[in-house]
């Protein structure tokens, strides 16, 4: 339970019943900056330092406060994020995912002229870029911030890469054909900027292709502080999907599909945040799957084994949870594919959109 008075310092009473003053004033929403915002609930990040979850009264926009530090961010950051060797988890989960980093290429390809310029923002890795490498000849170009992920992706000469941050003067206007963030969104300290620079560089009729987690979903709500993709502190801001295409319409860009079903991510987030329920640590058994040992002892071993089997057996349940979800438009990430309105023949790539959901 938590309680805002009127000069927004809150005091808030955990499960536990312990009672937890946060002082200074409340910080400014994420997105759109208004000082207007009430606490949903609060939660703890690994390390068991507590956040709120505050909601924007004027953009609807989600965010944690208070803000983590420069410091507390480059802690969460570290190797263990993106893992030691060629990814960021061990090799079979990595095959899966590159499964689904390519299903996402065909989807896009399909939308593009030949040659198209294409723009990942946070590529990681470079999965994506380089699934659509497989698909056509495309100029790639990708943003990710210096690191190992960083530091993988430049071993390969097709992909353009800027280590750091986007920049308005990045790319010219009206230059790219699309623009992709892959959950990406959640983990900016400018989540508007961004959307507004990647819809600048969007020649009209480009598209934009980007996915997060669904703060309004049936997951978000029923687990609250204990959800697994509020993964605190690395998510700093989150839309309801109502207020995205708000947003992304008053920028100019035309909602062409919502996509809710995520094998790749949401049943396992459904598991992990059940298990969350059981312990004091969140995001155990996701932090041992990267190769962080959370526990050393045999029975902290024990448990995650048990946990893993937990996973596996229940996991294609939870496939079809995950797929009544989206049907309901409630699963618990969503991804949207859009197009930049504007005088250019929006279908100048000779092929037909079709709806991504
Ligand atoms: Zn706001």
């Amino acid at each position: 339970m938590t309680v805002t008075n009127d000069n927004n310092t809150d005091q808030s009473v955990s499960q536990d019943g312990c009672v937890t003053e946060f002082g200074g004033a409340a910080a400014p929403c994420l997105f759109c900056g208004s000082e207007s915002s009430k606490v949903r609930f609060t939660f703890k990040d690994p390390g068991r330092r507590e956040y709120r979850l505050r909601g924007c009264l004027n953009c609807q926009a989600r965010f944690i406060d208070p803000t983590p530090t420069r410091d507390e961010l480059a802690r969460a950051y570290d190797a263990a994020y993106y893992g030691k060797g060629s990814g960021k988890f061990s090799g079979p989960v990595e095959a899966v995912l590159d499964r689904f980093r390519r299903g996402r290429a065909v989807r896009l390809a399909k939308l593009l002229p030949d040659r198209a310029r294409v723009l990942d923002i946070g590529c990681g890795n470079g999965g994506f870029l380089r699934a659509l490498h497989a698909l056509g000849s495309f100029e790639l170009h990708g943003v990710e911030l210096p690191g190992p992920a960083a530091e993988r992706t430049s071993r390969y000469p097709f992909i353009r890469l800027k280590t750091g941050t986007l920049d308005q003067s990045d790319f010219p206007a009206a230059s790219l054909d699309a623009v992709t963030l892959f959950h990406v969104f959640e983990h900016l300290d400018n989540p508007r900027d961004v959307l507004e620079m990647a819809v600048n560089f969007l020649r009209p009729g480009g598209f934009l292709v980007l996915s997060f987690p669904n703060i309004a979903s049936l997951q978000a709500r029923m687990f609250r502080a204990n959800w697994f993709h509020l993964d605190p502190p690395r998510h700093l801001c989150f839309l309801p999907p109502a207020a995205f295409r708000k947003q992304a319409e008053a920028r100019g860009l035309r909602i062409l599909g919502e996509r809710y079903f995520s094998p790749e991510q949401n049943p396992f987030g459904f598991q992990q945040s059940l298990l969350n329920l059981f312990q004091t640590r969140r995001d155990a058994l996701f932090e041992d799957m990267k190769g962080n040992r959370v526990h050393n002892s045999a029975r902290g071993r024990l448990g995650l084994i048990i946990q893993r089997v937990f996973v596996v057996l229940t996991g294609a349940g939870f496939v079809a949870v995950d797929a009544l979800e989206s049907v309901l438009r409630t699963g618990a990430t969503v991804e949207f594919v859009a197009q930049k309105t504007g005088e250019a023949d929006s279908t100048s790539s000779g092929k037909t959109v079709t709806d991504q959901g």
